[in-house]
């Protein structure tokens, strides 16, 4: 499959690049906002050809798919002219600024029948599909509760628009939530309902929120909590997941790297789970080339990242109003 980056982003560099082409995946072009910086991408990753106009990467780019991953607010109109030039689109979180736009995007691919999925790479971790595997096989029984300790330190390369810019999308409600619901989604297999939440600027944050607390409930009646920041250098990040009978305990697993360890507690006593340590980002790649196939589905699909949004929209909301809020799908 032939490929085009738009967003000369660090994402792309760092993990992106390398998993399109250990896929198999061929990148012909990338779109910048600054022809120089174009020019200067494409020549640092071995890319035969740099844009500055996304109609005229569409037109002469030599591509099948586009991976986007400018900030927030582009991926929109740039999911939707990929999309309207009949490319398959793997989009990064979150898909849109609103719920609705996301919407519209997902049902764009759907009807030109392109393959459209959301760049989710924890649901990829061995750590999450061991986690996966071991409530769906029943082994903590009907579960209660699920706690998310996202909260971690953010590097110093990434305290840009994440920062300061809301206008971009910038902001740990829209960076990091949509991670937790998506994962919380993929090991409960549903989706919530309501939630509670309080946000604060705690050292990084300008203008936008840096930490976040919530509290979601499930239609089975489970309890979700979490926490989101960009200004905990020493908490890492864990999942727990407290059934009728266990409790799983995973420590340093909401993280890029293929990293961590998970403990299964019953009445019989403590195990390791053990799991795969293969690269997120490529497991997703291998999948998407599968689906663009025709070939199962992507990992994390359209609809998946419609609703991540739409629960950290609501978190946005429910913190902005101290109000108990709906999550709404947006009809999806
Ligand atoms: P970056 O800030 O690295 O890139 C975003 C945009 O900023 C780029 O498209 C580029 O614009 C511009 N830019 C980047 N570096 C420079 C630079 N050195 N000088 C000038 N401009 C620069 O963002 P991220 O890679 O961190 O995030 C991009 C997207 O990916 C976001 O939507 C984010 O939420 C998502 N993301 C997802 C992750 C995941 O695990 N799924 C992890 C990290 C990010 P231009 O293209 O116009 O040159």
């Amino acid at each position: 499959m032939r490929w085009g980056l738009i967003g000369a982003s660090s994402i792309a560099a760092n993990h992106m690049i390398g998993a399109i082409r250990g896929a198999g995946g061929d990148i012909r072009s990338v779109l910048s906002s600054s022809a120089e910086r174009a020019t200067s991408y494409a020549a640092e990753n071995g890319i035969p050809r740099g844009f500055d106009d996304l109609d005229a990467l569409l037109a002469e780019g030599d591509v099948d798919a586009v991976y986007i991953s400018t900030t927030n607010e582009k991926h929109f109109a740039q999911a939707l002219a990929a999309i309207g030039a009949g490319l398959h689109v793997l989009c990064e979180k979150p898909l849109a600024m609103t719920v609705a736009d996301a919407v519209t995007m997902v049902r764009a691919a759907a009807d030109a029948g392109v393959t459209f999925a959301t760049n989710h790479h924890l649901r990829n971790a061995g750590s999450h599909l061991a986690i996966h595997e071991a409530v769906q096989a029943g082994r903590v029984g009907t579960v209660l509760s699920v706690r998310v300790f996202h909260a971690v330190h953010l590097p110093p390369f990434l305290q840009g628009w994440r920062i300061d810019n809301p206008g971009a999308g910038g902001g740990v409600i829209p960076d990091i939530v949509v991670h937790d619901a998506d994962t919380v989604r993929f090991h409960l297999g549903e989706d919530p309902v309501n939630v509670v939440a309080m946000d604060a600027a705690s050292g990084l944050g300008q203008g936008v929120e840096d930490s976040a607390m919530s509290v979601w409930s499930m239609p089975s009646g489970a309890m979700v909590m979490t926490h989101e920041s960009f200004t905990h250098a020493h908490a890492r990040t864990g999942l727990e997941i407290h059934g009728t009978e266990g409790s799983i305990i995973a420590r340093n697993v909401m993280t890029q790297a293929p990293v961590g360890e998970i403990t299964l507690r019953t009445a019989a006593g403590e195990e390791a789970l053990t799991f795969a340590r293969h690269d997120l980002y490529a497991r997703g790649m291998e999948l998407f080339h599968a689906a663009a196939r025709g070939e199962g589905r992507p990992a994390a699909d359209g609809v998946d990242g419609v609703k991540s949004l739409a629960v950290a929209a609501a978190v946005a909301k429910a913190a902005r109003t101290g109000q108990r809020t709906a999550v709404d799908y947006g009809g999806i």
